[in-house]
Order: C-alpha cells, then structure tokens, then sequence
C-alpha cells in the first residue's frame, strides 16, 4: 500500500509547483550557492559535527559543464581552509564528465586531490549505480595508488560487496564509506530484501573494521544498523580516529543529536546547487520511497 501511494506522489510531481519542492526539499538541501553551504557547515561545526559537501548534478553531458562541476569544488577546497571549517567534499564522477570521457574525469579527479593536499583535506567518491561500479572501483585504486586523500563509497545492497571489499583490503590502504546504496538494481546482482541489506551492511562493516580499515564512514540513519555498528565498535574497541557516522542533511536529527552527545564523530552529508530541482525530482522517480520519507518528514515537522 505505502509503495502505491509513494508512486502515486511521484506521478503527481509534475503538478506540484517549484515553489512547493523547494520548501520540500529545503530541508535536505543547503541553498543554491557554495555561500548557503557554507554557513550550514558552520552550524553543523557549532553542533560539534563535520560536514562533506556535495555540489548537487550527474550525469554531465559536456567537458565545460564538467569543468563548472571542478571549479565549485575547487572554491569549496578554498573557502573551507580559508574560513577555517571541518568539512571535506564528496563528489560524483559522473557529474565530473566520467560517463563521457573517463579520461578527463580522471583528470579532474587528480586536480581536485591535488586540491586537497594543498588545503589539507580530502575528497569522498560517491558511489552512483551498477553501471558504474567497477570503473569507479578501478579509478579509486588508481588514485589511492598517488595520494591518502581519496576515499570511496560501497554498497550493501550489491551482492559484490563484500567479495570488493576484501580485495581492496588485501591490496593496501583503503578508506571507504559504507552505505545501504540508494539505486534501484537487478535481484541478481543486489540484495531486495530488507534484512538481506542490512546483513550485507554489518558483515561489511565488521569486516572493515577488523582489517585496519582507515576511518570508515558508517552512512545509514536504520535505526537497528546504527546500534550494531555501535556494538560491534565497542566489541573490537575500535578509537574514535578509525570510524565516524554519515548522515543526509534534514534526517535523523534526533539520532545524530543523540550520537554527537555520546562522543562519537558524525559528519552531515550538505547537498547544495543550482541543480537542486533536477536532482530532487529525479531522485524522487527513481526511488519512489523517497518520496514516502519526504512526506513523512514533512508532517512530522
Ligand atoms: C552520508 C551518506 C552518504 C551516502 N552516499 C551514498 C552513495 O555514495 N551511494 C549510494 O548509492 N547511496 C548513498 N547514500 C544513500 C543511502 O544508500 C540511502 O540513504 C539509503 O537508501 C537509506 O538507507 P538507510 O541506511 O538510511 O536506511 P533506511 O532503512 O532506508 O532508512 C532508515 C530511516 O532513515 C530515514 N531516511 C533514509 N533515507 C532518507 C532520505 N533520503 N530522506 C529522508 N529520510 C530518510 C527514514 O526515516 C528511514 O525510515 C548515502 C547516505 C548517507 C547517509
């Protein structure tokens, strides 16, 4: 019944006024400019959590709009060291030319890294769908191979991986973000059921952790995985350095409240951009569950 009326509110979506989304998605998303993003961050900071920016768009059609992708993060890089804030980037390969010239993509790739060792920081590379994985794996190894100032993103609910993540273990220094993964995939390569998810998501972590993973990024706002990761943390008396909790902007506020004040580190996921309308309606056709999350959210208050 939920999933009905979830694509009930995705068919109705071209109905809905801008404005409406907007004040919406207000909630998830910082504003429109690096400035809207920036002040957020530094009212995480206050709140005692760190931030990872992410300038909002994919799928990049054309080398220039690539190149406008780099140079909104290359002023974050810049405006984070400049003002002084505990902030990295994560960044979306696609919407750095990866689909049309995985060349260039890579280019980008190494100047933003470059980046981030001269502003002593550090750029996450978001995981997008199946169609993508290995390369981006492939890239990942790639630069993790130049500079320790490059992380990436796996996904629970692909059945590849933990089989991914032990190789990448056995390979050298790895440092990754562990997430349930947002895409809608095959039953043969993905995990659809629930649980499987979050059995995918603890052996993942568990095995991150026992085999001296670098800070791992534990990105979920489930309850249930939230208090295993905290169990199994404990468990191997894993230090503060080696973990830290990832959360959306606007979601779980309560529970990341609760996390902060225990003395773990949290970082909030800050989407922002021109790109905001684009990206919160094609999120929202493509999971329609979303949509379930956003209106409860809404009326939540
Ligand atoms: C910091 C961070 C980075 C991420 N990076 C990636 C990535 O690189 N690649 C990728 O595929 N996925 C990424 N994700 C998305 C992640 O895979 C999705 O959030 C996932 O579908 C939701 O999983 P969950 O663990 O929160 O559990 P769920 O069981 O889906 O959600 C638990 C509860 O959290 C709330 N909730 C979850 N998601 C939302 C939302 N979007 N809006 C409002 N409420 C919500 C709901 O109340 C829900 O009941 C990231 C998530 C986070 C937090």
């Amino acid at each position: 019944m939920e999933s009905v009326i979830n694509k009930a509110i995705v068919a109705l979506l071209p109905l809905i006024p801008r404005s409406m989304v907007w004040w919406v998605s207000r909630r998830y998303i910082a504003g429109k400019t690096l400035e809207d993003a920036l002040l957020c961050v530094e009212k995480l900071n206050a709140q005692g959590m760190s931030a990872t920016l992410d300038v909002l768009g994919e799928d990049t059609t054309d080398h220039p709009a690539a190149l406008a992708g780099e140079q909104i993060y290359q002023s974050a890089l810049r405006e984070i060291s400049g003002r002084g804030l505990n902030a990295n980037i994560s960044v979306k390969l696609s919407m750095l030319g990866l689909k049309i010239d995985p060349a260039f993509c890579q280019s980008i790739l190494l100047r933003l890294i470059q980046s981030a060792e001269l502003y002593d920081n550090y750029v996450r590379m978001d995981m997008e769908d199946s169609s993508v994985t290995a390369v981006t794996l492939e890239l990942y190894r790639k630069m993790r191979a130049k500079s320790d100032r490059i992380g990436a993103v796996v996904q629970a609910y692909l059945r590849s991986t933990e089989a991914s993540v032990a190789e990448l273990l056995s390979e050298g220094v790895t440092n990754l973000r562990i997430c349930k993964g947002i895409y809608i995939e095959p039953e043969e390569i993905a995990f659809t059921d629930f649980y499987e998810v979050q059995d995918s998501f603890r052996a993942t972590l568990r095995l991150l952790l026992e085999n001296g993973a670098q800070r791992v990024g534990i990105a979920t706002h489930d309850p249930e995985l939230v208090l295993s990761s905290l169990e199994v943390i404990k468990e191997l008396e894993i230090p503060k350095e080696r973990y830290e909790f990832q959360m959306l902007l606007g979601v779980a506020e309560k529970m990341r409240g609760d996390l902060v004040a225990d003395g773990h580190p949290l970082r909030v996921y800050v989407p922002f951009g021109e790109e905001w309308y684009a990206y919160s309606t094609r999120r929202l056709r493509e999971n329609p569950q979303i949509a379930g999350h956003v209106v409860k959210n809404l009326f939540s208050g």
